[in-house]
């Protein structure tokens, strides 16, 4: 479509929701000094999507019944009303709006995508024992090239099923993981694991680093979905000194880091042992955060720690399924909230969790912290729908781009169903999107303005295939882990 069609649908935008909120003014509309254009000129748009609400997640938390997006080159032009956007503009593909909630694609900040193969590999057991007795030694014997394109092939299309349209991986062989995002339609942020002990793609610190560097060199501005970063594990398997030098490459490109911090009650000790400082202290005292830090869990930071978070702009990845099944502990997200830390969710890997429902965990980061603290009002529903959205967005350092739905912004957003019988009656939909809804409740998924999955329908990933793939390659695992048992 033409410059001069787009102005005239900037300026439709702005008119519409003066119309829908008589006493708001549109922003900036008479600011807009550019001629109108018929509104037939020049031909379709890309896609309108309807619904019965439009849960926005702007700042003012707008929900528009009735309500239309119009989507073209992979940018949202307008919402607003169903009938004057459907009255204006004509779309090559419409998604139909009866019983759908439109709202954005969920945030899932924290996961290791390929480990959906180790799903339910070892269970019930503790972190360190987890990761040192089963995680790592199953790691080194079975993830390859081939482990790594399964395994988030079957994260991506369990992400897309359930209304994940970005996510942050922390996984080896970060190539392949960026490949098979390309090629799914979904938006996410790959960090190449940076490790100090022998891995499936790397020998050490320094060799992890210099990969990582490679990578980064290979896709840094190559899809506009796929942001090449660092993932760094943890400060008890690298030291200072490592930490500092893959900040120093993450700089060198200007790309943000990702790394698990303050998750259990052994790294805390650890920390104290080996440098003399709780974990974020520690951070802080080396210069961890003079560039932008995607830390997963946060459980136990100290009262002196969370101003560091919130000073520092760190974006903390809450996990709370994660959390509980490895008894890592309860994160204090109400305090950090309370404080200003940037707070978005994740679900962690599915080796830990076992699955990639953010749903469950917006249920759980809210039912948790009314427990733990005995008070039913703390993390109420809008809260935690934001921390999956808008608040994930922001805290990944994509507020700007997606997280919420807004002229201007990437067209990352789904359509769910609110018809099946668990839905009625319908009082509150943003009550319901937390309280009641399932991965199952997803229709439809959009990321950058493409339809990845169609009322139900995958159209980016062939289903049959990677469940035949990912079955072969369990049995493989399966038979493996037999034979050393015996
Ligand atoms: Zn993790």
């Amino acid at each position: 479509m033409t410059t001069l069609t787009r102005c005239f649908i900037i300026l439709f935008t702005l008119s519409g929701l003066v119309a829908c909120e008589p006493e708001q003014a549109a922003p900036g509309a008479s600011e807009q000094a550019v001629p109108r254009a018929d509104a037939t000129d020049d031909g379709r748009i890309d896609l309108i999507v309807l619904g019965d609400y439009i849960v926005t997640m702007d700042a003012a938390a707008t929900v528009i019944e009735n309500g239309a997006i119009a989507i073209d080159d992979g940018v949202i032009l307008a919402i607003g009303r169903a009938d004057q956007i459907t009255a204006s503009m004509q779309a090559e593909q419409t998604l139909n709006g009866d019983n759908r909630i439109v709202m954005p694609g969920l945030v899932n900040g924290h996961s290791h995508a390929a480990m959906t193969l180790l799903r339910g590999v070892a269970d019930d057991l503790a972190l360190m024992d987890w990761l040192n007795n089963y995680i790592f030694p199953a790691e080194v014997e079975f993830v390859d090239a081939e482990f790594v394109r399964i395994g988030t092939e079957l994260a991506c299309w369990e992400m897309i099923r359930g209304g994940t349209t970005t996510f942050v991986d922390m996984y080896y062989f970060p190539d392949v993981i960026a490949e098979v995002v390309d090629s799914c339609g979904m938006r996410a942020l790959i960090s190449a694991t940076v490790i100090d002990q022998r891995s499936p793609d790397a020998e050490s610190a320094v060799d992890s680093i210099q990969k990582g560097t490679e990578f980064i060199r290979r896709w840094q501005g190559k899809n506009s979905r796929v942001s090449p970063i660092f993932g760094p594990h943890a400060n008890y398997t690298l030291n200072a000194e490592q930490l500092q030098a893959t900040r120093a490459a993450a700089m060198e490109f200007g790309v943000p880091i990702s790394i698990h911090m303050s998750e259990s009650p052994f790294e805390v000790q650890y920390s104290k042992d080996t440098f003399g400082m709780t974990s974020i202290e520690f951070f802080e005292s080396i210069g961890f955060f003079e560039g932008p830090t995607i830390a997963a869990h946060v459980v136990w930071p100290t009262e002196a720690e969370i101003p560091i978070l919130v000073e520092r702009k760190v974006g903390v990845i809450h996990n709370p399924t994660s959390n509980m099944k490895i008894a890592s502990g309860i994160s204090p997200v109400t305090d950090m909230l309370k404080a200003g830390v940037r707070v978005g969710l994740g679900t962690d890997g599915a080796a830990s969790n076992n699955d990639l429902d953010m749903w469950e965990e917006m249920r759980l980061a809210s039912l948790l912290q009314k427990v733990e603290q005995m008070n039913p009002e703390v993390l109420p529903a809008e809260t935690v729908l934001r921390m999956a959205t808008s608040g994930g967005a922001t805290a990944i350092g994509l507020g700007d781009k997606i997280g919420s739905l807004e002229v201007g912004k990437h067209a990352d957003l789904i359509q769910v169903a609110f018809e099946d019988v668990h839905h009625i009656p319908t009082y509150d939909v943003v009550s319901h999107l937390v309280y009641v809804n399932d991965e199952q409740d997803v229709a439809s998924v959009v990321v950058d303005g493409q339809v990845l999955m169609r009322e139900r329908e995958m159209l980016t990933i062939d289903t049959e295939r990677v469940a035949a793939e990912a079955t072969k390659f369990a049995a493989r695992i399966q038979s493996a882990l037999q034979e050393r048992n015996q």
